[in-house]
Parts: C-alpha cells; sequence; structure tokens
C-alpha cells in the first residue's frame, strides 16, 4: 500500500514537472532568426510559436517550394518532363514552321508550348527539372504557404497560348508539312 502510494506521487510530481518547465519556457515566444545565423537552432528558445503569418521563420535559399516557369524562356525541349520521376509535368509542343524568337540566354525557339502543366500535388519537390533546364527557366519559388479546397486547383498551367491560336499553328505546320511533301514528289 505504501509502496503504490509513494509511487502515485512520484508520478504525479513527473506530470507535474513536465508541466511547470513548459508553462516556465512559455514565458517566451520563439524568435523570428534569419536562417543564416550561426547555431540558429541551438538558438531556438521558448515553446511557443511565432505569430504566423504577421510573422514568418526565414527559409534557406535552396528550399524547395513552388515551381514558376518564365514561358517566354522555355525552349519545350521536354526535358523537364523527362527527369521528372513523377510525371507530374505535361508538355505538348507544335513545331513552328521557322524560329520564334530567342530566350534571354540567346536559344533560338522553334517549337510552340501548346500546353505546359505541372500538377504540384503530385511533385515531391525533388528538384530535377530545374537541375536539367537547359535555359534555367524552370525554378523553385520560396512560395510555400499554399492552400486550395481542391486537388485540381494544384494543376499550374504557364501556356499562354489560346485555343485559336493552339489551332492556327497546328494548321500551319500541316499545310507546311504537305506543300514539303508535295515539293518532294515533283519531279
Ligand atoms: S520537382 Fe521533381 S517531382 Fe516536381 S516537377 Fe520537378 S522533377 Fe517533377
Ligand atoms: S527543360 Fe526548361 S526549356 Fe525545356 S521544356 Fe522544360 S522548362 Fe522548357
Amino acid at each position: 500500500m505504501f509502496k503504490k502510494t509513494l509511487h502515485a506521487f512520484a508520478t504525479a510530481w513527473k506530470g507535474l514537472n513536465l508541466t511547470f518547465r513548459h508553462l516556465f519556457a512559455a514565458r517566451k515566444a520563439r524568435e523570428v532568426l534569419d536562417i543564416k545565423q550561426e547555431n540558429y537552432f541551438e538558438k531556438q528558445e521558448g515553446v511557443t510559436t511565432i505569430q504566423y503569418p504577421r510573422q514568418a521563420i526565414p527559409i534557406p535559399e535552396v528550399a524547395r517550394y513552388q515551381l514558376d516557369v518564365v514561358i517566354d524562356d522555355c525552349i519545350v525541349c521536354d526535358l523537364c518532363a523527362k527527369a521528372c520521376p513523377v510525371d507530374c509535368i505535361d508538355i505538348e509542343a507544335i513545331k513552328a514552321t521557322e524560329a520564334i524568337g530567342k530566350t534571354s540566354d540567346g536559344s533560338v525557339k522553334r517549337l510552340y508550348a501548346a500546353k505546359f502543366d505541372i500538377d504540384m500535388a503530385k511533385c515531391m519537390y525533388c528538384g530535377l527539372c530545374t537541375v536539367v533546364c537547359p535555359t534555367e527557366c524552370i525554378t523553385m519559388t520560396d512560395n510555400y504557404d499554399r492552400s486550395f479546397p481542391a486537388l485540381t486547383d494544384l494543376v499550374y498551367q504557364f501556356s499562354e497560348m489560346t485555343e485559336k491560336e493552339i489551332e492556327e499553328k497546328r494548321a500551319e505546320l500541316a499545310r507546311f508539312q504537305a506543300e514539303k511533301e508535295a515539293a518532294k514528289r515533283k519531279p
């Protein structure tokens, strides 16, 4: 009986001790510190969270979050889609009949991006697509606080072509190929 009572008191003391320790530590909120500071993790004092979104903890420069594509700099080479391990990049290219223009790094553009969708619900943020891109137009941004009511809202569309433009470019290419074939058949 005596042993049991002693054990009950010891257990209660242990629990209360932990509660009071947390209560004492909670006097101080977590400070917003720059992650680049030395001993960042050792400097994290206080057990209460920061007042997000009024306060936000800085994120590392190399952090991987929302993908972005500067479509004007994309040569529609499809390398990013081929590198993606989960097939969440969906690209549809239409051949141009002549060079369309140049990207900011001087690469010649010869394909139209009729479709350039990234399903961020499937993305595992590996960053492989950003590594293989020859024009560095697909990048990881620092945008991480997104929420949507439906998974389908996480499909980001980067193509800027309208349905009418897509149809026109397809017809243009079909005409060009037909003319080429006809020219080949001429004696
Ligand atoms: S980060 Fe990885 S998973 Fe996400 S789109 Fe790029 S290659 Fe695919
Ligand atoms: S790898 Fe870069 S240039 Fe090629 S399709 Fe993807 S985003 Fe465009």
